[in-house]
């Protein structure tokens, strides 16, 4: 196969959606090397990424992306 696709960067499996390692605000959204930096995105599979945010969640929004880089109403 020549497309081999986008995988999950920590398990592997087929990554479906964009993580911000610095999780995106309202007043950092207009910040393209937070919102497009390659060095804050992390793609991963939607079970990795749900992990991701039960660790790291517990207050305030976040704001997801699908694989079209529009955004998820969390
Ligand atoms: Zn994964
Ligand atoms: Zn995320």
């Amino acid at each position: 196969m020549s497309s081999v696709g986008y995988l999950c960067e920590i398990c592997g499996e087929i990554g479906e959606i964009v993580h911000h390692k610095i999780p995106l605000t309202e007043e950092n959204l207009n910040n393209t090397k937070i919102s497009l930096g390659s060095d804050n995105l992390q793609l991963v599979c939607r079970s990795c990424h749900k992990r991701i945010h039960d660790e790291l969640d517990g207050k305030g929004r976040r704001i997801i992306f699908d694989e079209n880089g529009n955004i998820i109403p969390f």
